[in-house]
């Protein structure tokens, strides 16, 4: 298994399994011992020190599918941002990150950096030139996120990343939306890739993590903060989502083809006015995503016509299940100006292109012919109750 040959499907499987020598089990024993004893100081185990078994056995697992040397797992994926942002990042430096990030993000960067005496620039623009124009004597960190939540814009990997090389700065990516499936930024240059496992790695909407993959100094850099922090993952979960993962390659390539099709679909429906997606031509960073990305996820947005009312036909969806969070294997939908999306004032909503009527389909693992008919029922009923007014 650590052929650098190994397939996808395969990694995902047995990467990192842990071997049950007692009872030959199929599946990797879980072990919730808090307490282990140690022959030295420099390799005792304990779960905040992330450590233990079970822990080890999956960072092997996610560090090979980012193709990363090693990895760290958190008790959140905002640990896992803050733990990687903070370990490298001090007072008087300055970090360039994208406008459009996940919320907890850009409020770690708005409500807490000060405190720390962290200078940081969003780029309003994505391309290339929109970061370099920020970039000052002192700054440490560039962070993207791509694609980007909810117009699933993209940033050019690769172009940010050499920029950064350049200037001898670190790149860090949230590659949450993606997964490793559709996209490895670690081969396209990025420094330091992080997840929320919450989303695709875990899949079910059971799991509440975190994942880091870099290289070991990196990762080392990482932990000596992490340690200290206290944003460890329980054993527990831990094993749920090395569980989860055995089946990433087969949730994510169904659900890329779901999102694709049902995307083009809508593009051609006559009650909607307009699809994001990176894997319709019509998607204005087609180009990038195309050079990128292997697929192009399960996310997609669309707006109806101003006609029809978007939350009436939310509320009319009988399948598709309004939702917070995202990336299941069942279908979830929100409206990002009344959820995700509303702590923005309405102007930084215009700016971002986020409509009102705009709504965030997570397209899951359901055949897509019952997700249409879905839709298309929900359609029917918000025309009839448009010709009663
Ligand atoms: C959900 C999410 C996060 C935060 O992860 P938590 O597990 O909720 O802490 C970060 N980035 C993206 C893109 C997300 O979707």
């Amino acid at each position: 298994m650590n052929s650098k040959n190994t397939g996808f499907n395969t990694i995902c499987t047995h990467v990192g399994e842990i071997e049950d020598k007692q009872f030959k089990g199929a599946i990797s024993p879980i072990y919730l011992s808090t307490s282990y004893a140690f022959e030295n100081v420099d390799t005792k185990r304990y779960p905040r020190y992330f450590n233990t078994p079970n822990q080890e056995a999956l960072c092997k697992k996610i560090a090979r599918l980012e193709k990363g040397d090693a990895a760290l797992i958190f008790g959140s994926g905002m640990a896992a941002i803050s733990t990687s942002l903070l370990a490298f990042l001090k007072k008087g430096d300055h970090i360039v990150l994208q406008r459009t990030l996940y919320g907890g993000t850009a409020n770690l960067v708005n409500e807490e950096f000060n405190k720390y005496g962290i200078e940081y620039s969003f780029v309003d623009s994505q391309k290339v030139s929109g970061f370099e124009e920020k970039i000052q004597n002192n700054t440490k960190v560039i962070y993207i996120e791509t694609p980007s939540n909810p117009l699933l814009t993209i940033t050019d990997i690769k172009e940010v990343s050499s920029l950064a090389k350049k200037k001898g700065i670190i790149t860090m990516i949230d590659n949450t939306f993606a997964s490793p499936v559709n996209q490895n930024p670690i081969e396209l240059g990025i420094d330091i890739v992080i997840h929320s496992a919450t989303k695709y790695l875990g899949g079910h909407s059971d799991i509440l993590a975190g994942a880091v993959v870099s290289s070991e100094k990196h990762i080392e850099q990482v932990f000596n903060l992490a340690k200290n922090l206290g944003g460890s993952l329980s054993d527990f979960t831990v094993w749920m989502l090395e569980r989860s993962i055995k089946t990433l390659g087969l949730r994510i390539k169904h659900q890329n083809k779901n999102a694709k099709q049902i995307a083009k679909w809508l593009e051609k429906h006559p009650d909607v006015k307009a699809v994001y997606y990176p894997g319709l031509k019509s998607h204005p960073d087609y180009t990038i995503a195309k050079k990128q990305m292997r697929g192009f996820g399960g996310m997609l947005s669309f707006e109806l016509k101003e006609e029809l009312d978007a939350s009436k036909f939310q509320q009319e969806l009988k399948l598709i299940k309004s939702s917070m969070s995202l990336a299941g294997v069942e279908s979830t939908i929100l409206s990002p100006s009344l959820t995700s999306h509303a702590l923005l004032s309405e102007e930084e909503r215009k700016r971002q292109g986020i409509n009102d009527g705009l709504l965030r389909f997570s397209v899951g693992i359901e055949e897509k012919e019952d997700l249409m008919n879905d839709i298309e029922q929900a359609l029917k009923k918000v025309k009839i109750l448009e010709l009663e007014h």
